[in-house]
């Protein structure tokens, strides 16, 4: 994982591809490629609970490593599938192979209270979209509580009615939600409110200088506070360190995530870290 994020392999991605319209083709016709030939894969990140410092859950983050063991990140495929309306096979992909490893590894639903996955807002149109998700995970006899279903603020922003209409249908079908991203859109405390979500993720932006810039800890204490009042968890992104774990403590964030604790890691890495974890 952390070579994937290496500056090398950035470079090499950037050398192959460039941004002329040539490059770009080819970067669609590889990852057209890569869809119908299984070079998608997942990962899966754990998430801590702030109280009882158990694995509340894992977040399922999509992998592309070309054959040529290029690693190409999911910031720069995942905007290219949505605008070659690709998204909604990478999000199917992304969900039966998550629930497929992790019924086979017997984590889901025992050791593993929930799951999250990232879906984008063009999985959000009408009621086409929730019907897709109901069969989804209705297939493989999951329940509904144990998914959770994660959509940026941005996304929700951008188209406010729908977005609300959307995910109280999901909502009534059992599956929670939780808002991406958060502090990077523009929500307003009433339009929080209306929305049927049960977390916030605040954007790893706003943790990565915690607890030296006041700013930014005085923007996290104010979504703490505000989630708290909402009665809404909060899952802080991209924690690294044990004095932003601290500030987050102290502060009552409800779940950490980040390198701190674990790397987004493949199926049987993740059953080692559970059990070790366990045992610790
Ligand atoms: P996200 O959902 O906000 O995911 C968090 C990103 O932060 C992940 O990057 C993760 O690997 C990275 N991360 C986790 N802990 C740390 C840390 O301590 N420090 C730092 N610097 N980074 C950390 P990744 O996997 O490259 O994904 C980037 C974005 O791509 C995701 O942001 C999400 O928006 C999108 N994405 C990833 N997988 C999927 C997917 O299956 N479907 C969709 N629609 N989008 C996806
Ligand atoms: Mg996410
Ligand atoms: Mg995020
Ligand atoms: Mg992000």
């Amino acid at each position: 994982e952390a070579k994937q994020h290496g500056v090398g392999e950035f470079r090499l991605y950037n050398q192959n591809y460039g941004d002329d319209v040539h490059s770009r083709q080819q970067l669609i016709l590889d990852f057209k490629t890569a869809l119908a030939e299984d070079g998608l894969s997942v990962v899966y990140q754990p998430q801590i609970d702030c109280r009882t410092r158990q694995i509340s859950g894992v977040e399922v983050l999509v992998r592309w490593i070309r054959e040529d063991g290029v690693a190409v990140r999911p910031d720069q495929f995942i905007p290219l599938a949505e605008q070659q309306g690709m998204i909604g096979l990478v999000t199917d992909f992304v969900c039966r192979q998550a629930i497929q490893e992790l019924k086979a590894a017997k984590l889901l639903g025992s050791v593993l209270p929930r799951v999250s996955l990232n879906i984008s807002a063009m999985d959000f149109n009408g009621t086409e979209s929730l019907k897709r998700f109901v069969c989804l995970f209705a297939d493989h006899e999951v329940e509904p509580s144990w998914i959770q279903l994660e959509i940026t603020e941005t996304a929700v922003m951008n188209n406010v009615e729908g977005s609300i209409s959307a995910l109280q249908g999901l909502r009534e079908h059992g599956f929670q939600i939780s808002v991406d991203d958060f502090g990077t859109g523009y929500s307003s405390l009433s339009m929080l409110r209306r929305l049927p979500v049960q977390e916030l993720k605040i954007d790893q932006s706003f943790i990565r200088d915690i607890p030296h810039d006041h700013n930014d800890c005085s923007i996290v204490r104010t979504i703490l506070a505000m989630s708290a009042a909402l009665g809404l968890r909060t899952v802080a992104e991209g924690v690294e360190t044990d004095a932003q774990a601290a500030f987050l403590l102290e502060h009552v964030c409800t779940e950490l995530q980040g390198y701190r604790f674990a790397r987004p890691m493949p199926i049987a890495d993740l059953e080692a870290f559970i059990a070790t974890y366990r045992a610790a």
